[in-house]
């Protein structure tokens, strides 16, 4: 320790009247170094200002506190300074100073963390409540002394202009760098910086080849979507560069994802162009932070072919103009989206039960009407992997909007009551937030109260501060207070009269208008936007549809797995019974001439084809016309020739001729004859087939005798 540290501390601890700030009483109690490191980054790098803090601890020895009364609050190493409530450390301090058990706290820049910090602010009140001092690395202080408190508020605003003049002096000089397009910004992979600082493409021929090849599917495909798939097709990865981490630098080969392919084709720096601000970093209330691209026109700066590039400035336009325009071909999927037009009555609310994803609608055209498919293809979309589910939206849509029609009335009850509740919950949790106001103020008045109490009558100017302080603290009770009691006379009246009528309006209303063959689809999409939260959907055997009504009711109902179109073409069944019973006499391309000739139609509504009778024949099962007649033990043309010792051609020849009586079994000419009897015909030489005729040609047997053939 330096003297002229010893110096300084000695006069610190002097009050202006020249009694000692560090009284004996303060010694009797112990000391609490309070090490905060906001993140774990500085948990690492910092190491020296760990070092600073832990200087402290041997100032408060050098003021006269023992080793041991000393003690270190830091696990809230690593955790982020935005908020007191999860930093144990922190309230483990509060605890101690609350409690009268610390003589002093030490930390660094305490007027910093005061000036910026509720949580400060409130632990510099209790120091002056309890006695306790205050220890940093420029001096102690006496939070009930005028004029420490003065210091540590001036030099509080001192250090943050400081940072803001710090800021803007940096700010400003990256921004003169970035408008020349100097400033050496993080590279995508594929572009590296030389030894003079000059953007040039990775000399990895591998990366190279990989963007090019990007680019190209890109070109070649002109979807985003095309691209993730065919390089998932070829089994191709793609580089990245880690950011950050221990790894920091390193390539990493990957999967290429659509959010990769969209950052690729997006970034102006493949075509060569500086470009700077593309994005805006915010920091919200709760400490998070957020990042929101911007569109072009807010660049702060953007230098067209700046340096080495994969593709030209044309090229990218026209990329980015082609994702546009896929955009706005396809739609993005978007969270609870307002009713679009389309008939599809669940859009924008539905849910697959698989992977718990939003689905999409599709619409296909038939005979010229619109009908949806819900279609969970989110993973397919990023990932080329396969569909999740994929449903025929008519029948869900007619199943929902039957259980809206149907189960209305006493749902509309079950539901204007769940509004009711979830109104009155808010309010309820609102008046509770206005009541701790009251007991903030309540505090706040105490404790300035407490303040003028302890202050010496003598001291006139800093009693009247404090006098003045205490009566505003008590206006700011009286008016909490009294805006506490109008607010819940509101409430009151709120739910009374206007909300309850009109939750009772939406309920009687609500069945008349959906009803209402006036009403369009666009109408009813938004009407069950107010009734349904979302509806889940989960293909298995049958298709179960779960309902989620707002506030809470749910209903799931089960409509079975949609037929494939074909499936609905149901064949009459008198048609049916026709064709099993003509099949004795008849061809299938008879068979069908027949059935147009009776005026029957097919399931399609069509007429009746040779094909269509033997696919309707195959489906119900029904014996063919060939099974028949072998079953009545006809025999084929080889049967027949071995039993009348001549050859085929003969048989066929003999049957042509009315010699044999055979029985057409298919269209294709083929016939069975029956069984040869005791005077079957012989090979007679020499005389004419025409006179030995002994059977008539059988009644339509070919097909040219057919008249309704289409
Ligand atoms: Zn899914």
């Amino acid at each position: 320790m330096g003297s002229s540290t010893n110096m300084n501390s000695q006069l610190q601890t002097l009050r202006p009247e020249g009694r000692l700030k560090v009284t004996p009483a303060h010694l009797r109690r112990e000391a609490f170094l309070y090490i905060r490191q906001s993140t774990l980054h500085q948990v690492v790098q910092n190491a020296e200002s760990t070092q600073r803090q832990y200087a402290l601890r041997e100032r408060a020895v050098a003021l006269g506190w023992s080793v041991e009364q000393v003690h270190v609050i830091d696990c809230d190493l690593g955790y982020s300074g935005a908020s007191a409530v999860d930093r144990a450390g922190f309230q483990e301090l509060v605890e101690e100073v609350s409690r009268g058990h610390a003589g002093v706290v030490l930390g660094l820049e305490v007027s910093r963390l005061a000036r910026n910090s509720a949580d400060w602010q409130r632990l510099l009140e209790l120091c002056a409540l309890t006695d306790t001092l205050i220890l940093d690395e420029d001096g102690l202080y006496d939070c009930n002394d005028f004029n420490d408190r003065l210091l540590l508020g001036l030099k509080g605003t001192l250090s943050e202009a400081e940072l803001h003049f710090l800021r803007a002096r940096l700010r400003g000089g990256i921004l003169n760098k970035a408008r020349r397009g100097e400033l050496a910004t993080p590279l995508p992979v594929g572009l590296v910086y030389d030894e003079a600082r000059r953007v040039r493409l990775d000399p990895d021929q591998q990366v190279q080849q990989a963007i090019r090849l990007l680019f190209e599917t890109f070109r070649r495909t002109g979807a985003a979507h095309a691209t993730v798939m065919y390089f998932r097709k070829e089994h191709l990865l793609f580089p990245r560069r880690e950011r950050s981490g221990p790894r920091k630098g390193e390539l990493i080969w990957g999967t290429l994802g659509l959010s990769r392919v969209l950052q690729v084709l997006h970034n102006p720096r493949y075509a060569g162009a500086f470009c700077f601000g593309r994005s805006r970093t915010r920091t919200w209330p709760d400490g998070s932070c957020h990042t929101q691209t911007l569109p072009r026109d807010e660049w702060l700066v953007l230098i067209p072919n700046r340096h080495a590039g994969y593709i030209s400035w044309e090229e990218y336009e026209d990329n980015v103009k082609r994702l546009q325009d896929n955009a706005q071909a396809h739609g993005k999927e978007r969270r609870k989206s307002p009713p679009r037009e389309g008939p599809a009555l669940l859009q924008g609310l539905v849910i697959c039960g698989v992977c718990g994803r939003r689905m999409t609608v599709r619409y296909h055209v038939r005979q010229g009407n619109l009908y949806p498919d819900y279609v969970c293809q989110r993973e397919h979309v990023a990932h080329a992997s396969p569909r999740c589910q994929h449903l025929p939206g008519q029948a869900i849509d007619s199943a929902v909007a039957g259980l809206i029609a149907e189960t209305l009335t006493p749902f509309s009850l079950e539901v204007a009551l769940a509004v009711q509740q979830e109104i009155e919950a808010r309010q309820e949790d609102a008046r509770t937030l206005r009541a701790q106001q009251v007991v903030r103020a309540q505090y706040e008045a105490d404790l300035a109260g407490q303040r003028y109490r302890r202050v010496d009558p003598n001291n006139r100017l800093v009693a009247g501060t404090l006098e003045a302080e205490w009566n505003t603290a008590l206006r700011a009770l009286q008016e909490t207070q009294q805006e506490y009691e109008r607010q819940c006379q509101v409430d009151r009246l709120l739910i009374d009269d206007q909300v309850r009528e009109q939750i009772m309006a939406l309920a009687t209303d609500f069945p008349r208008v959906w009803n209402d063959p006036h009403t369009t689809s666009h109408d009813r999409k938004r009407l069950l936007r107010l009734l349904v939260e979302d509806v889940t959907l989960t293909k298995s055997e049958a298709v179960s549809i779960h309902v989620r009504f707002r506030g809470g009711a749910t209903e799931t109902l089960v409509i079975p797995a949609a037929q494939r179109v074909w499936q609905t073409w149901q064949t009459a069944p008198e048609v049916v019974q026709a064709i099993d019973v003509l099949l004795d006499q008849y061809t299938d391309r008879q068979i069908a001439a027949i059935l147009n000739e009776r005026g029957l139609r097919s399931g399609k509504g069509g007429i009746f084809y040779a094909y269509t009778v033997a696919k309707i024949r195959r489906k119900h099962h029904l014996k063919s016309r060939y099974e028949r007649l072998r079953e009545a033990k006809m025999l084929t043309v080889e049967e027949m020739a071995h039993a009348l010792h001549v050859s085929e051609g003969t048989v066929k020849t003999w049957r042509k001729a009315g010699l044999l009586r055979g029985y057409a079994c298919n269209d294709r000419n083929c016939y069975l004859f029956e069984p040869p009897g005791p005077d079957a015909p012989r090979k007679s030489q020499g005389r004419p087939l025409a006179g030995r005729r002994r059977f008539a040609e059988v009644a339509l047997e070919s097909a040219k005798e057919v008249q309704y053939e289409a």
